[in-house]
């Protein structure tokens, strides 16, 4: 492929073509609004098509690249006049809303709860996921029933919660699990527990697809969990090292 091609294609997929006879200043403006900090969008670790059919890829799109990064923006604005926000682990602030300034907590609590859920929320799906297996599943048998209760559990209490919120597994750092609901971008984190892995029952995470049908969703939704990753998850968690 010529340089020439290869330019025109790489500003093609960046939609810039019409500004072909200024391309530089346009990608310099690009650059200058995009948010730069201390707050980052992290990146989808697969493609945003990846989960379909059971979640579409605009759904992705608009979820990771607009919702996701409305939270971290804000975030990032809080972070100017309070550096400290970033300063601290995110699940410390969490766990600490009432040390942050009340002018900007609940911004904070929504935000950063938001920011948390959605970096978490990422990582535990992916394609190709596969069933639990060993400790994650020895531990679903013991604390949740089985498989089937827990699924069946986890998918009511996401279907019982009104309005926005999510659906939550909580670990403990013995590895107990627990089911829990929360409403808006609400985490787990604010009580100082941790989560294993967690579903996302905004309309948001849903509707362009399953429009009112959250139940389809939440049903369609375990064809996408990433058990290797929620091992992953609950090996740190007992050690005492997860994060968000
Ligand atoms: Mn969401």
């Amino acid at each position: 492929m010529s340089l020439l091609s290869r330019r025109h294609l790489m500003m093609a997929a960046t939609g810039l073509v019409a500004a072909a006879a200024a391309p530089r200043l346009a990608f310099a403006q690009a650059a200058a609004a995009a948010p730069s900090g201390p707050f980052t969008l992290p990146p989808l670790p697969y493609a945003a098509a990846a989960l379909e059919p059971h979640i579409d890829a605009k759904t992705m799109e608009i979820h990771h690249g607009k919702h996701h990064q409305a939270y971290v923006t804000n975030m990032n604005n809080f972070a100017k006049d309070h550096p400290k926000l970033a300063e601290m682990p995110v699940q410390d602030v969490l766990g600490k809303l009432g040390d942050v300034p009340e002018a900007i907590r609940t911004g904070v609590r929504n935000n950063l709860g938001g920011h948390a859920n959605h970096t978490m929320f990422w990582q535990i799906m992916g394609p190709n996921g596969g069933k639990p297996s060993g400790e994650v599943l020895a531990a679903i048998d013991r604390d949740l029933g089985g498989m089937e209760k827990f699924q069946t559990d986890f998918n009511a209490a996401g279907g019982k919660q009104f309005g926005s919120g999510w659906v939550f597994v909580t670990v403990s750092k013995d590895g107990k699990l627990a089911i829990e609901a929360r409403p808006n971008q609400d985490t787990p984190l604010m009580d100082g527990k941790r989560v294993l892995m967690g579903n996302d029952v905004w309309e948001h995470a849903y509707y362009l697809n399953y429009q009112n049908r959250r139940a389809d969703y939440l049903k369609a939704w375990w064809n996408t969990v990433n058990w290797s990753k929620v091992a992953e998850r609950y090996e740190a968690a007992k050690a005492g090292t997860l994060g968000v």
